[in-house]
């Protein structure tokens, strides 16, 4: 399965105000423990802010985005040579990836993002993602990490998205406030209940920015685009494992469709650009065998286009054939022309990989 983890500030700092080690111990422990079973996992996490203000002593600060960037700029360094380091113990490298709204919403650096992380993990490597604070401007931020989890669940398609907190999951009313509040064990309407939103009150802490609003936002997206999502609390003993093993801990909600159905929704739904791409008739029957489509086997352009718009592709007849999402732009595609793949980095000098759009990304009409 691919999972993305979020580990929000509470739980990074065990409810104090400092990032707490012996929790990121047994966390990346944990984590290591995943990998080891197959999974793969990318980790997103908060906390910068949180290790910017203890490096600095906790001192008073102006409201504002600014003072939240700077301390972003010194607490992110930070956190992740605590990640580096702890990670190290079980022998595995930790890579940074900080995005903004700004890097998902365009679907040319959505691409990019997706492709970084797909190599990152096949190196076997941790991700591990954070918002781009410093950057990070009111337009352009996603503002949360719940959210930002949501999102990064939707690019590489993750099968789960695990939202890791200081409770054990969502209630039908604050636990903190109302004693006799029961945990909701899981949501398998298409809607998530009004009733459930509006037990999910604003957030309990000060150091984080997440609540459980943001996290009932983060599922209603996530499980959207075919990942089942569970808000489970972190402190939960071998809580990463025994979700993957399929048992019930926290709150679950069940995705609304399939991953499959989702990127085909988003193919059919999104903008159609006034690309074609005709390919020969060996292309045409390898791309109804579930194929990718490779530059081999085009044999005409037409309409321009960027990399990451949707075209169409034609049988030599004209007939519409699929569509799907261009890995490269026309102008691009146009040196490409019959080539072999393993000439791309030498004609542009560069290279997205050896498809042209690869079968994910494509669908059969
Ligand atoms: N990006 C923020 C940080 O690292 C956290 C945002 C959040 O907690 O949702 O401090």
């Amino acid at each position: 399965m691919l999972i993305v983890v979020k580990l929000g500030t509470s739980t990074l700092t065990s409810g104090t105000p400092k990032i707490s080690p012996p929790f990121l111990v047994e966390f990346a422990r944990q984590i290591t423990q995943l990998q080891a079973l197959g999974h793969q996992v990318i980790l997103v996490s908060s906390g910068a802010m949180a290790a910017g203000r203890e490096k600095l002593g906790y001192p008073q600060l102006p409201k504002g985005l600014p003072a939240k960037q700077m301390l972003a700029a010194i607490g992110q360094p930070r956190l992740m040579a605590i990640y580096e380091q702890i990670f190290g113990l079980y022998g595995r490298t930790v890579a940074q990836v900080l995005l903004t709204r700004a890097d998902l919403a365009d679907r040319r650096r959505y691409l990019n993002a997706r492709n970084t992380l797909t190599a990152l993990i096949e190196q076997g490597t941790l991700p591990i993602i954070n918002e781009n604070d410093t950057v990070a401007t009111e337009e352009i931020r996603v503002g949360d990490n719940d959210n930002l989890s949501a999102l990064v669940a939707n690019v590489v398609e993750a099968d789960m998205l695990i939202l890791l907190t200081d409770q054990q999951g969502l209630f039908t009313a604050d636990p903190r406030t109302t004693p006799d509040a029961k945990l909701v064990e899981e949501v398998n309407e298409s809607e998530i209940p009004q009733a459930i939103w509006e037990s999910a009150g604003g957030s309990g802490t000060k150091l984080g920015t997440g609540g459980m609003v943001t996290k009932l936002q983060a599922a209603d997206l996530a499980r959207r685009s075919g990942t089942m999502v569970v808000i489970a609390q972190g402190t939960e003993p071998n809580i990463l494992t025994r979700l993957a093993n399929n048992e019930r801990i926290g709150t679950r909600f069940m995705p609304v469709i399939s991953a499959i159905e989702s990127r085909k929704r988003y193919i059919l739904s999104g903008r159609l650009s006034p690309g074609q791409i005709t390919v020969n008739d060996g292309a045409a029957s390898a791309l109804k065998r579930g194929g990718s489509l490779l530059p081999i086997g085009m044999t005409r352009i037409n309409g321009d286009f960027d990399r990451g718009d949707t075209v169409r592709i034609l049988d030599e007849s004209g007939r519409e054939l699929a569509r799907g999402i261009s890995t490269y732009s026309s102008a691009d595609l146009a040196r490409l022309r019959g080539r072999h793949s393993d000439e791309i980095e030498s004609l542009l000098g560069y290279d997205y990989g050896d498809e042209v759009i690869h079968h994910n990304d494509l669908i059969l009409l």
